[in-house]
């Protein structure tokens, strides 16, 4: 360990993110902004909440009368979107839950989704990506050095949810995204933006040649047409509730025959290869510091707990770890040394690239480009010309 190395004293993030800061009694700045940003919805008054709760499913309900389903919600099989399936059917929701299969699930997961749907009785709609499109569209991703490498997983998952909400004429997707386990953002350079379909097509050219033909995905003009011409929005439902994840595990648990996982994304074999193998040994980032400090900071877990589980490698045991390898090796097609060769070698930015990620943020986040009242404007003028 370096000799200036530093951990926060009231979370878990610690002096390996570059622009973490510190101040006199050693709090970073990663928590102290998440409980600055966050405390309207943490701290929010119960009674507030329910009633902007209330709004919010009528709201879906009578947007949904008369159609088969009045919402989406995208299911991986993890706690977050496990439990915001839950609830939309608890409040009278009419969901069509939907989970894309990319060749990496685990056999956990694709059980614990079956059980789920079926003790829900809700519709499941399964995207099963091409296999052999998205081994090459991999291929071209690790030969490019580029962090993101899930990427192609999240773009292809919300490509599927818009056009889903979009078919079958549904306004709202809702999301397992929220504040209380996830609220701490991922720090500069550790993901890149998931709506960069440029990149995807960039790097896929690039290396290998690969000759997108099923993959979904999405990019920021289909976002722009899906949030301003279809009226589609997308709900970090959870956000509603106070929500606790211990709490909803139990339940799950309890009621839905739910197996959890030993750390939070593992419910896809790659993803926790990734997370637990790739991003450490390549990148020197270990994603749970972020997920645990959440957690610690939103009160879910004592700092001790969350210093426990980030001992030791982020797999339940090396022989865990030894047989994702194999698996990854086999499904790859990569021999042992290529994987070594791969990890050796130097991170190459996603914006080395063609990407369309400076076109987004110009798009999504300068608020002054689209104020609220010209958002108005259009929506109701979209709304009074169908
Ligand atoms: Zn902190």
């Amino acid at each position: 360990m370096k000799k200036d190395y530093q951990i926060c004293t009231r979370c878990v993030m610690d002096s390996r993110v570059k622009d973490i800061k510190f101040d006199a009694n050693g709090i970073c700045n990663y928590c102290s902004d998440f409980l600055k940003h966050t405390s309207h919805i943490l701290d929010k008054d119960p009674i507030v909440q329910k009633r902007e709760l209330d709004i919010f499913v009528d709201k879906v309900k009578k947007n949904g009368k008369n159609k088969r389903y009045d919402c989406i919600v995208g299911v991986s099989g993890g706690v977050d979107s496990s439990w915001a399936l839950v609830l939309a059917k608890e409040l009278g929701l009419r969901p069509l839950a939907v989970h894309m299969d990319n060749g990496w699930n685990s056999e956990l997961a694709q059980n614990n989704i079956e059980n789920l749907v079926r003790g829900l009785g809700v519709d499941l709609y399964t995207h099963v990506i091409d296999w052999d499109e998205y081994r090459n569209l991999m291929q071209s991703f690790f030969d490019s050095d580029v962090i993101d490498i899930e990427l192609l997983y999240d773009n292809a998952m919300l490509a599927v949810i818009y056009q889903l909400a979009a078919k079958n004429k549904v306004k709202f997707i809702l999301t397992g995204i929220n504040k209380a386990t996830e609220g701490i953002p991922l720090p500069q350079g550790w993901a890149w933006n998931k709506f960069d379909k440029k990149n995807i097509y960039g790097l896929a050219k690039k290396f290998g040649n690969v000759k997108i033909k099923t993959f979904p995905s999405i990019g920021t003009w289909e976002r722009l047409w899906y949030y301003y011409i279809r009226l589609i929005q997308l709900t970090p439902f959870l956000d509603y509730f106070p929500y606790n994840k211990f709490h909803a595990l139990e339940v799950l648990q309890r009621d839905y025959a739910y197996k959890p996982y030993p750390y939070k994304h593992y419910e896809s074999i790659f993803t926790r290869f990734y997370q637990g193998y790739i991003l450490p040994k390549k990148f020197d980032i270990d994603k749970r510091m972020v997920h645990l400090a959440t957690l610690v900071a939103s009160k879910q877990m004592t700092r001790e707990e969350a210093l426990k589980d980030l001992a030791g490698i982020p797999y339940p045991s090396e022989k865990d770890l030894e047989d994702d390898k194999i698996y990854f090796l086999k499904k790859m097609m990569w021999t042992k040394e290529q994987l070594d060769e791969y990890l050796k070698r130097p991170e190459i930015p996603h914006d080395n690239y063609s990407s369309e990620k400076k076109f987004y943020d110009t798009v999504f986040n300068l608020p002054n480009l689209f104020p609220q009242s010209l958002r108005a404007k259009i929506t109701s003028f979209v709304k009074k010309n169908r």
